[in-house]
Parts: C-alpha cells; sequence; structure tokens
C-alpha cells in the first residue's frame, strides 16, 4: 500500500495518547469470558485478563 504521498506519517499515533493503551481500554468497557460469553463491566484498574470467570474460572477478555 502506498505510504508516503506528501501528508507525512501516516497512523493513529498523534492524538497524545501516552502509555501506549490503546484507545478502548478506557472506562466504559466490558470483559467477557471466552470459554462461555459471560461478560460483566469492566473493573478499572483491573486488566480482565487477571479476572476469572464466575462461572467457568476461565480467564476473562477485554470486550468492547
Ligand atoms: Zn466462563
Amino acid at each position: 500500500m502506498p505510504r508516503g504521498d506528501g501528508t507525512g506519517p501516516v497512523g493513529g499515533r498523534g492524538r497524545g495518547q501516552g502509555g501506549g493503551r490503546p484507545s478502548w481500554a478506557g472506562p466504559g468497557g466490558e470483559c467477557v469470558c471466552p470459554a462461555c460469553g459471560y461478560r460483566e463491566p469492566h473493573e478499572r484498574g483491573v486488566p480482565c485478563t487477571e479476572k476469572t470467570c464466575p462461572k467457568c474460572s476461565a480467564f476473562m477478555m477485554r470486550a468492547r
């Protein structure tokens, strides 16, 4: 794909997001269990991947 057509660097890095967090990694997300589909609101400061599903004890994933 063409990249340098005179507009400078292309990409989503000019928004002042520090720390390398994806834009969706903010409040308001959900954690979802990849095994059984259980969802719960994401708890701030607690990565979904460190939580386990209350139903089947699998590690949760971040959902949008
Ligand atoms: Zn589960």
